[in-house]
């Protein structure tokens, strides 16, 4: 059996980090990515930040990274718009996103994951180790009830002194080390993103940008019904990235499935405006986000095994402002360095708690805790006895400016981001009152689900479902069709459809379509795991 000191499963942010930091100190380390490549499973909105509270950003791996990395554009313009029917009132945001930020870029996962995978391999094959990709690790290795190493579906079992699981959201070994399972609606985000290609000097005339600038644009208010979250638009080099992301317990609340949600935003004639008539998709894509709130792990370890980024719950939104690669990277780090510390103390086994004890100390798990503390009975509170009075007392100029001074307040963001009221009400009531009517804007000839289905590559499996629905009843897998987002009641191409036989109406699934997002597993009834290696679907943009 082959054996490495250090196995890293996934090569995200999280696990690159991780393996970085380790060969770097010498430790031989392997790291195994399902993806043909790394990035070719993954897709983030996204804002890579570097923080001014912790020296584990990227930088701090690769100093120069930023003049090497395939960024996209630094991020100098963050505007929230509130909208309620064509009114919009645009806020500026800076100060909460400017917050603890030392640096911040839009990437695409397809290329940076690619670009930041080659250092990794480069780095770890100096210690006799390296990056295989298209091999899916399928569980821990475990001896007389210890993790000591991995299990894949292609090669043979791997063992190691330290397994980082790096394997995001949908992480197969943290479930299995039984360090979580998979929660309910209320532990996660649903993000839906499309890429639309754009030549960069569109964008810069259209955003008012130079080409070594970039803008993020969100959007809150009444569009969404009751989908609790908003909108995003990031710009690219010559793409842009045009979002979603909501609570998923209010995508299953709402009853309309997340495309839809998506093409509410893109129709807007907000976005009309930029996009001019313009739409050239280039990509549909989607993922579960968990909610550090709820779900960061407050034991990211089992013997062994260490969990860092997304599989442990590592991600914090505060307000609209979304960081999960950066902290995946800072635990990453964390979790190297507590193996090298650990292992020169002659007890390599005391590296998860090691490793548990530094991560408590973060900013990011400071600020999660104080969430969970007080937050939600501060937005208890202002949902019950806010709502009510404040469509009176936001006609009052200097009541409005206070609230508006709330929104771009970090710390009062992090307090308060889970309510309606205030991702639905408080923009909303702004727009209505303050807001202007935005022209019309020619209309925009969106891609259908089934034509975004039918653009998006797969390598199928054929006969190897990766889901299995347990019950195919409408009361517990129905939600399914409209929380899935590649389906639709409307759709015959998606995942899950409902259909009729003998009087009866059930739950069908098909995954070949599927983008492995991992919602069903959370809101149905289903034994969920990643197709192998590279099967399944497979970015080009991320
Ligand atoms: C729409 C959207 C918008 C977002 N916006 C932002 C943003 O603006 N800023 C931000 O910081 N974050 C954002 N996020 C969150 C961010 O993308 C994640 O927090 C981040 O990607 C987590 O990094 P990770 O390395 O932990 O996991 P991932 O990036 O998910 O990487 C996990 C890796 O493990 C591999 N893997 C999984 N299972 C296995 C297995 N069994 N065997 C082998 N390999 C495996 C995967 O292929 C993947 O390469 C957004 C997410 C979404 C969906
Ligand atoms: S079938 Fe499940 S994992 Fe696949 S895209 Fe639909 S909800 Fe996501």
């Amino acid at each position: 059996m082959e054996r490495f000191e250090a196995v890293v499963v996934g090569a995200g942010p999280a696990g690159a980090a991780a393996a970085l930091e380790l060969a770097r100190s010498g430790i031989q380390t392997l790291v195994l990515e399902r993806g043909k490549f790394a990035g070719q499973k993954n897709a983030t909105g996204g804002i890579l930040y570097g923080q001014t509270n912790t020296r584990y950003n990227l930088d701090y791996l690769i100093p120069d990274f930023h003049t090497r990395a395939p960024v996209e554009r630094a991020i100098t313009t963050y505007k929230m718009h509130a909208v309620s029917g064509d009114k919009v009132k645009t806020l500026d945001l800076e100060p909460l996103h400017d917050h603890n930020t030392k640096w911040s870029y839009a990437i695409l996962r397809g290329k940076f994951d690619r670009w930041l995978a080659a250092e990794v391999h480069k780095e770890c094959k100096k210690t006799g180790g390296g990056l295989l990709t298209d091999v899916r690790v399928t569980g821990p290795l475990m001896e007389d009830g210890k993790v000591v190493g991995v299990t894949t579906d292609s090669i043979d079992p791997i063992k190691a002194d330290l397994v980082v699981a790096a394997d995001g959201a949908t992480s197969e070994l943290v479930r299995q080390a039984g360090l979580r399972g998979w929660g309910t609606e209320e532990k996660w985000f649903q993000g839906v993103k499309v890429v639309v290609k754009m030549p960069e000097a569109g964008i810069n005339e259209r955003f008012g940008l130079r080409s070594d600038e970039g803008a993020a644009h969100l959007v809150a208010g009444d569009i969404f019904g009751k989908a609790r979250g908003g909108g995003f638009l990031y710009t690219n080099r010559d793409s842009l990235s045009i979002g979603t992301v909501f609570h998923l317990d209010s995508v299953t609340e709402n009853g309309r499935p997340p495309h839809e949600l998506l093409d509410t935003m893109l129709e807007h004639r907000l976005l009309r405006k930029w996009l001019g008539g313009y739409y050239d998709e280039a990509e549909y894509s989607a993922k579960l986000i968990p909610d550090g709130k709820k779900a960061l792990l407050t034991r990211p370890y089992s013997g062994n095994l260490v969990a860092v980024g997304d599989a442990a719950g590592q991600m914090q939104a505060a307000g609209p402002i979304i960081k999960g690669m950066n902290h995946g990277i800072t635990a990453g780090i964390l979790a190297a360095q507590a193996y090298i510390e650990a292992k020169k103390e002659g007890k390599p086994t005391a590296a998860g708690p090691t490793y548990a004890a530094w991560l408590k100390q973060t900013p990011m798990a400071k600020e999660l805790k104080k969430y969970r503390s007080i937050g939600a009975k501060v937005t208890a509170l202002q949902a019950t006895f806010g709502a009510p009075f404040l469509p009176f007392l936001i006609k009052i100029k200097p009541v409005a400016k206070f609230v508006e001074g709330l929104m771009g307040n970090y710390n009062k963001a992090l307090t308060a981001p889970d309510t309606r009221f205030t991702y639905v009400t408080l923009p909303t009531l702004l727009a209505k009152n303050y807001g202007t009517p935005v022209e019309d804007a020619p209309p925009l000839k969106l891609r259908s689900l089934d034509d975004r289905i039918g653009a998006l590559k797969y390598d199928t499996d054929i006969g190897k479902a990766h889901i299995e629905m347990l019950d195919d009843s409408i009361a517990v897998n129905g939600r399914c069709v409209t929380a899935c987002p590649v389906s639709s009641p409307d759709s015959s191409r998606g995942c899950y459809r409902i259909e009729k036989a003998g009087g009866k109406e059930f739950v069908v699934l098909d995954t070949q379509p599927c983008v492995e997002c991992g919602t069903c597993a959370v809101v149905g009834k289903t034994r969920w795991e990643h197709p192998a290696g590279g099967k399944g679907v497979g970015y080009e943009w991320g």
